[in-house]
């Protein structure tokens, strides 16, 4: 599974000049978020990336960038102010379809006014915690809603700009990667679901009850992957997509980069197993979802829209029928759960016992009688190249007393 990337090794992916730095942005208050946007004018786009790049720079996608800042403003708790507010700003300006659960849909028909055949998703909510949602530990008490929260770039890396929950960009992210489809005018059924993050809940719900929904979907594409290389072929061990459309997804993104991934953990296409040939996850560039830690590759986000813009999605093939399945065998052994699991192991280890990168390295080294350089060898990781969590410093203090990662405490920074 992949390691957590450099900042050098992912701006391989970017779209941009490499030597483009921008100016650090912050904001104080809630409400001037368009104020992070990069005050540097950038440079167009690299030709590699598309011959007939839809948009010159950063600052150019079909919804600007200032709006996944904005987006990633709101901390949306599921149900509360933040979400909501997000969701009337940004989801019912497109005259969405609401369902009974509270889920939204816009249709982008395809040519000659068909319905169209790939849907598209991402959720509203994030794990914000207020004390008393998502609570991995049990809040001491409950504390006022808090809807907004402020934010820092730096060199593309959007993340934020004091300790606190997380970013969100698990998947305001996706969010913002729908609205520039649906402004770009691809056709397509955009879904925007509630209540992700605890057990996938709006799009159980629509799945069951109402399956003709998505009767003419052959393909269903969350938006809702960390990292920049993976396009998820099994969720929670069972195949939710075939190998040939996740080939051409990855190729049709970033070929030799993207690729086909078994490691998923569910997001919601995983609800449409039965009803929807394809259904996939694909990075949106965030890292370290969950965690303060969180931070969102800029250049990767726009990268992505303009690749999915510019894509030709007649011919995506379909190797899956709905219900198809070459799960995993039983479980047996951690070794098992860990290779069904990665991500989930990975988050565990990071989250609930507070173990960094560099430490489990040291841990496997010593597991095998050897060092730390010669593990990092076998599985092509440059130790040079490795990288703290951006612009976060974990120091404990009264203003984040109720920090629920207790165990973090361990990643102060100088
Ligand atoms: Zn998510």
């Amino acid at each position: 599974m992949p390691m957590p990337l450099s900042l050098d090794h992912h701006n391989q992916h970017s779209v941009y000049s490499e030597s483009v730095v921008d100016g650090p942005a912050t904001t104080q208050g809630s409400d001037t978020m368009s104020q992070l946007a990069p005050k540097q004018k950038l440079p167009a786009l690299k030709a590699a990336v598309s011959p007939t790049p839809v948009f010159e720079n950063i600052e150019a996608t079909p919804v600007p960038i200032g709006d996944l800042y904005d987006i990633l403003s709101y901390r949306r708790v599921a149900n509360e102010r933040g979400e909501l507010d997000m969701i009337d700003k940004y989801i019912m300006p497109l005259n969405p379809v609401k369902d009974a659960y509270g889920n939204y849909f816009v249709t982008i028909p395809g040519p000659q006014d068909t319905a169209p055949v790939v849907a598209f998703t991402a959720h509203t909510d994030s794990v914000h915690y207020d004390g008393h949602r998502y609570s991995f530990v049990e809040p001491a008490k409950p504390e006022p809603h808090r809807p907004r929260q402020s934010l820092k770039v730096e060199n593309h890396i959007l993340s934020l700009a004091v300790p606190d929950n997380c970013l969100g960009a698990d998947d305001g992210t996706g969010i913002w990667v729908l609205l520039n489809l649906i402004k770009a005018g691809v056709p397509g059924l955009y879904c925007f679901y509630r209540d992700e993050e605890s057990g996938r809940q709006g799009s159980e719900w629509s799945a069951k009850h109402e399956p003709n929904r998505y009767a003419n979907i052959a393909a269903m594409l969350s938006f809702d992957r960390r990292g920049v290389t993976d396009i998820i072929t099994h969720q929670m061990g069972q195949r939710c997509c075939s190998e040939v459309f996740a080939e051409h997804i990855a190729n049709a993104i970033d070929p030799g980069e993207c690729s086909p991934d078994d490691g998923g953990s569910f997001t919601d296409s995983y609800s449409f197993l039965d009803l929807i040939p394809e259904c996939t996850n694909v990075c949106v560039g965030y890292y370290a979802q969950h965690t303060p830690n969180e931070y969102q590759d800029l250049t990767w986000a726009a990268y992505l829209v303009n690749r999915l813009i510019t894509m030709d999605w007649s011919i995506v093939p379909i190797g899956r029928e709905p219900g198809e399945t070459d799960n995993y065998g039983h479980l047996y052994s951690c070794a098992d759960i860990v290779n069904s699991f990665p991500d989930d192991v990975g988050e565990a280890l990071e989250q609930f016992y507070g173990i960094t990168s560099e430490e489990l390295l040291d841990i496997i080294a010593e597991i095998n009688c050897t060092t730390v350089e010669r593990v990092a060898d076998q599985i092509d990781l440059d130790l040079s190249t490795r990288v703290e969590p951006f612009g976060l410093s974990l120091t404990r203090d009264d203003d984040y007393a109720d920090f629920p990662f207790d165990d973090l405490g361990d990643y102060d920074h100088e």
